[in-house]
């Protein structure tokens, strides 16, 4: 078995360690015997997306979004040809920003991929601290750092989780992030995936059922470090304000 990672533009959506988390997906299928490959894609890339397992869009400032959105007409298409059949992608705060209808700030307007159907309008502040999440899709808590100007509204689609330490997508609604069909959108940097090995292995599980069937199953890893300090961030910022 074999996933591909495309990995956009990573000279410039890569804030907060965001190639960790590439690091970290190629790592838990190359320790199972599946083999991994990333493709990194630079701005004026074609993207063939049918080669592509998971799509990985990274963190990154206004400025840098403002960049990469005036290239995302020319892929928006394919891309959300991709969404629409079940392809993978995990975008990370300026990437899932980018994956609604648009952002809005003081110095412009954003067109997005238009591929969930949320939006994003930059607040009065930021919004900057350690963040905790429960979510349904595990048992073990999400954790990360944010660090937003953007406050998202997501609709009536689903969040990734709700909100147990921090501030989320606006910072009012108790919730963060996005899950749409195999989209996982999050505001989570820190990075996300090596902190949050159960993510990881969600995308990985995807991945694999769509290309191989959905019969296959992931087979376990020693996590018990990332739990460690999953179960650290999660005494020191939730159970402390108890
Ligand atoms: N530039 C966006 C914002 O400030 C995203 C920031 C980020 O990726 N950390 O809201």
């Amino acid at each position: 078995m074999k996933i591909t990672i495309g990995h956009l533009y990573p000279d410039l959506l890569n804030l907060y360690g965001d190639r960790g988390n590439i690091q970290c997906l190629m790592k838990r299928c190359i320790w199972r015997g599946i083999e991994a490959e990333t493709i990194a894609f630079e701005l004026n890339d074609t993207i063939d997306f049918s080669k592509l397992d998971i799509v990985l869009l990274g963190g990154g400032s206004d400025r840098e979004q403002m960049l990469v959105c005036e290239k995302l007409k020319k892929i928006q298409e394919d891309f959300k040809a991709y969404v629409e059949q079940d392809g993978v992608v995990i975008g990370i705060c300026g990437g899932y920003q980018l994956l609604g209808k648009y952002y809005k700030t003081a110095q412009g307007m954003m067109q997005g991929l238009s591929l969930v159907d949320m939006y994003t309008e930059q607040g009065d502040s930021r919004l900057i601290d350690n963040i905790v999440l429960q979510s349904d899709l595990f048992e073990m808590p999400v954790v990360g750092f944010e660090n937003h100007g953007g406050r998202t509204f997501i609709g009536d689609n689903k969040p990734l989780g709700k909100v147990l330490y921090g501030s989320g997508n606006d910072g009012k609604s108790g919730y963060e992030g996005v899950v749409y069909r195999n989209v996982i959108g999050t505001y989570l940097h820190g990075p996300l995936l090596p902190k949050n090995p159960q993510l990881a292995d969600e995308l990985i599980l995807r991945a694999l059922r769509k290309k191989y069937g959905k019969d296959i199953e992931l087979s376990s890893l020693d996590d018990s470090q990332e739990k460690s300090a999953n179960d650290y961030i999660y005494q020191r910022f939730v159970k402390s304000e108890e």
